[in-house]
């Protein structure tokens, strides 16, 4: 047998791992290339808690001097997160229960969900993993969850997650597929990341091929909460995800002051389409501490879903829905 020739090209920068690393960190640097005034700094501001993340092609979809940014808006740590209201809690959506093994969740059937890396290139202020402590496990190295995984072979699915798993190497990745595919009750592969959206310069050529090449059929679920997100370096990543014979799908959260207007919601599920991407959930906000001032009320989101029917053709409508702990699926609303 010919060994096939392997190019060996290990570059230590590429391009989305610069990108990735000269993400911006520093509200005062976010807000100068904004032209925005440093006052609307926040004084109580904790870095060390959860800090500012942003990517700069993320950045340059901002609009200039507008502080209700919907983009800023969700990156920027406001003075409003240190509030503590009744009812948002650090863990709502009761994930800390369904860790079967470390950065193993199993809560709906047939699906499993790994956590495979606490890093994302983008800090949501409105996440509800910004309280949780990861590290950097590797859970398909775990006995524990191997053991898992080969022993109930009803799980048909598993989701790769995070934090954000496309922030992993090639390498790791290749890896994590290849010992999924092993284990025969498996069918298919689910990818859960923003990196699509807020760095696109992570779809290489060498992403399409390794997440294709197995005999699992590969979903990948993006996360997209408005319109400006999708600027053409985007949508050319989206294309070419979906020529390689990916499907795609997206996630966004109902966000006050982000996307709870009908208007916004339908050039949502309008661009998201013409980038070959299917609307598949909207959800309401999970009720996590410091994230109030996101919240949509119940009453509020029915009467934008109920316009989203008026104006979209059925595919286009999203599913509004909610996360329940201890639900046996994401909850209709
Ligand atoms: C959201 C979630 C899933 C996926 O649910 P779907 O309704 O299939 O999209 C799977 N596992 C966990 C732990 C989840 O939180
Ligand atoms: S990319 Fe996803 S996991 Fe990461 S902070 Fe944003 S919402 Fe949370």
């Amino acid at each position: 047998m010919m060994t096939p020739l392997t190019l060996v090209h290990d570059f230590p920068q590429n391009t989305w791992q610069t990108a990735l690393q000269q993400a911006i960190r520093d509200p005062a640097i976010l807000l100068k290339q904004l032209d925005l005034p440093l006052s609307l700094l926040n004084q109580v501001y904790n870095p060390a808690r959860f800090a500012l993340r942003v990517p700069q092609g993320y950045v340059a979809r901002m609009r200039k001097a507008d502080p209700h940014d919907p983009l800023l808006r969700q990156v920027l740590p406001l003075v409003a997160e240190q509030e503590n209201i009744a009812g948002f809690v650090l863990d709502p959506v009761g994930d800390h229960i369904a860790e079967k093994h470390a950065g193993l969740l199993h809560k709906y059937q047939g699906r499993v969900l790994l956590v495979t890396t606490g890093a994302c290139a983008i800090h949501c202020r409105y996440c509800f993993r910004q309280h949780f402590a990861y590290g950097d496990a590797h859970p398909l190295q775990s006995p524990a969850v191997w053991d898992y995984l080969q022993r109930h072979t009803d799980i048909k699915e598993v989701i790769l997650s995070g934090g954000d798993p496309l922030t992993l190497s090639d390498k790791r990745l290749t890896d994590c597929i290849q010992r999924l595919a092993s284990l025969s009750h498996i069918q298919r592969l689910r990818i859960h990341s923003r990196l699509p959206v807020v760095l696109p310069e992570r779809i290489t050529p060498e992403l399409l091929q390794l997440l294709t090449q197995s005999r699992l059929q590969p979903v990948l679920v993006i996360h997209s909460n408005h319109p400006n997100e999708l600027d053409t370096t985007v949508v050319t990543a989206l294309k070419q995800l979906a020529d390689a014979g990916i499907s795609l799908l997206n996630q966004a959260v109902l966000l006050k002051g982000v996307n709870d207007n009908i208007a916004t919601l339908v050039q949502l599920s309008e661009a998201l389409f013409q980038a070959r991407v299917m609307p598949y959930y909207l959800n309401l906000l999970d009720r996590t501490q410091g994230t109030a001032h996101f919240e949509v009320n119940l009453s509020t989101a029915q009467h934008l879903l109920e316009g989203l029917r008026r104006q979209l053709s059925g595919y286009l409508v999203p599913k509004l829905v909610q996360e329940i702990a201890g639900a046996p699926y994401k909850v209709p609303v």
